[in-house]
């Protein structure tokens, strides 16, 4: 590492659980982020920022002027430019030392699926459930961790499916998809603005610590807020025995 990035990093270097090799496992790390929306922006500041060597962000949307009261990624001169793309330069400016790769375009399964075999942690930052259930497929068939967050009005939860452990339980254990076509996007209703930034952070912190597994992570958790009276609670995620996804049936 070189002078400058040993300053950069410095204030991480000197943490006994990361030190050096830890930073040099971040740099060397690559995160798939999907959703540049306000759990996106939060969680991919503090990545980028942290020195995640890689970054891809899929987005296929455009920021819009009712985006901007949350997602703190883009500003004004972004509006009607498409939100990975935004994004990117954000990103960049706040660290030029890592790659950010932003996906503009809707990607189906398969071309997710090429994507995530390449990173070290997915992170579901999206707003909708067909996208929630996708990635979970999708990392479980690619035995990758999972880091999973939803915001709504001003409740917020977390947790971490971590495929690459046989005990994990998965979204679907968590939320059985009943089949039924359900929108309910986030953008589509009232959202308290600080909670996505917690809710995003949490993400950021969770997926950081995989990679330096450090500590104990949300896998087998959820971990709940509701921000009217700030209260925080931890809920068990057993393992669905008959999960159509991850009991092996
Ligand atoms: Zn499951």
């Amino acid at each position: 590492m070189i002078d400058k990035k040993l300053i950069r990093y410095s204030r991480h270097i000197l943490l006994p659980d990361i030190e050096y090799e830890g930073q040099l496992n971040l740099i060397n790390s690559h995160i798939l982020l999907v959703g540049a929306g306000g759990l996106g922006s939060a969680a991919s500041i503090y990545l980028a920022a942290s020195g995640i060597g890689k970054i891809t962000i899929c987005d296929f949307d455009n920021v819009d002027l009712s985006n901007l009261q949350r997602q703190i990624l883009h500003t004004d001169k972004f509006i009607g430019i498409n939100k990975a793309v935004s994004a990117k330069s954000a990103l960049e400016e706040i660290n030029p030392e890592v790659k950010i790769f932003g996906i503009e375009k809707r990607l189906d399964i398969e071309e997710m699926k090429k994507i995530a075999r390449e990173v070290d942690v997915i992170m579901d930052c999206s707003d909708n459930f067909l996208t929630r259930y996708s990635l979970n497929q999708i990392a479980y068939d690619l035995k990758k961790p999972l880091v999973s967050g939803a915001a709504i009005g001003f409740d917020g939860q977390v947790s971490v499916f971590d495929f690459r452990e046989q005990a994990s339980p998965c979204y679907q254990c968590l939320f059985p998809d009943s089949g039924e076509d359900e929108e309910l996007r986030c953008s589509d209703h009232g959202v308290f603005s600080p909670i996505v930034g917690i809710i995003g952070c949490t993400q950021a912190a969770e997926a950081m610590k995989l990679i330096l597994k450090v500590g104990k992570s949300l896998m087998g958790r959820l971990l709940v807020l509701e921000s009217k009276d700030m209260n925080w609670k931890t809920l068990k995620v057993p393992k669905d025995p008959n999960c159509i996804v991850c009991s092996n049936k």
